[in-house]
């Protein structure tokens, strides 16, 4: 692959795949366009979960173990806003904190939150461009059998108990997509457009509705290919198979390539999975990301695949 690649992503299951991709091929021709329908105001503090996790990821900072956060993290900050009665069901770790302190100042001061990504991205010597799918305020709610809630209030609050019915995106009708999120993935260069194996409701389908980037997504001279989440069956982690089963789908790669008609040319399924039939080409291959070695091998197996899907 001698062009540019674009992924669309959330937050851990894609930074997974983005980290692969970034030692498959030079970081710097990878760009991430990235969920922020997860962000949210928290303790005064604006926080953008999945940007966040890309940034620890990308840099050598993830927690890997915990799936979340930081390496190597202390809790001073949360332990003494617990102890004055403050709200604690979201975890904000010391060094954690700094990230949100500094992106709440500038956005006060009008600073655009790709502008503060790519500074903080920079600072942290990640090569590849990290695009937030917008610079506008797009919020992800999902509406329940508890009604109405916040996305991180049924993320992490509620911990996907509620029983799902529909997922909006406020604001997306009046967003627009991010500087350079439209040229990744329209750019004669870009020469194959991935769909991380994020959760397609809920990491994947906010950027899909930010007006504009399904249109660049239909016109682009690069192939789309879709990683299933789906391993064996199941999500690795998080809602995803709950939410599908919730929405009245079967838990299936082939459910998934049917959420995405329209958008991809073709899905790489895991080889646990059954044989699919779907509309689309695909290829099979193991999926689960465990290891860097892992990483790299999906992200060159998915780079295969679109090199042989030529739009
Ligand atoms: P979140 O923002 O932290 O919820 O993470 P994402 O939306 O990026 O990813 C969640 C999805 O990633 C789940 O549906 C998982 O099934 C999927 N996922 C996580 N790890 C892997 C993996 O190693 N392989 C595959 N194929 N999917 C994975």
């Amino acid at each position: 692959m001698s062009g540019r690649v674009t992924i669309l992503t959330g937050g851990v299951g894609g930074a997974k795949l983005v980290l692969g991709l970034c030692h498959a091929i030079p970081a710097d021709t990878v760009t991430a366009i990235v969920n922020t329908g997860d962000d949210f105001r928290h303790l005064g503090l604006s926080i953008s979960p999945d940007i966040d996790t890309l940034l620890y990821t990308l840099s050598g900072k993830a927690n890997a173990a915990q799936g979340w956060g930081r390496e190597g993290e202390s809790w001073s900050f949360m332990d003494a806003v617990r102890s004055l009665g403050g709200e604690d069901w979201f975890q904000l770790g010391d060094g954690d904190l700094a990230l949100h302190v500094l992106r709440s100042e500038r956005l006060r001061t009008g600073d655009p939150l790709s502008a503060i990504i790519a500074d903080f991205a920079a600072a942290w010597g990640i090569a590849a461009p990290m695009l937030p799918m917008t610079d506008d305020v797009v919020a992800t709610k999902v509406e329940t059998n508890e009604g109405l809630l916040d996305f991180q209030h049924y993320f992490v609050r509620r911990r996907c108990e509620p029983v799902v019915r529909s997922i909006r995106f406020e604001g997306a009708t009046a967003a627009r997509p991010g500087p350079g999120v439209i040229k990744a993935l329209s750019n004669p260069d870009c020469e194959a457009v991935l769909i991380a194996p994020s959760n397609p409701f809920l990491s994947v389908d906010p950027i899909l509705s930010v007006p504009g980037i399904r249109e660049a997504l239909a016109g682009s001279r690069a192939p789309v290919i879709a990683v299933s989440p789906i391993v064996s069956g199941k999500a690795v982690k998080g809602p995803t198979a709950k939410m599908m089963t919730e929405l009245g789908l079967d838990i299936s790669a082939a459910a998934v390539a049917d959420h995405y008609a329209g958008v991809i040319d073709a899905m790489l399924v895991d080889e646990r999975d059954p044989p699919q039939d779907l509309a689309i080409p695909s290829a099979r291959a193991d999926t689960l990301m465990t290891t860097l070695h892992d990483r790299i091998r999906v992200a060159r197996t998915a780079l295969d695949l679109a090199a042989s899907v030529r739009r």
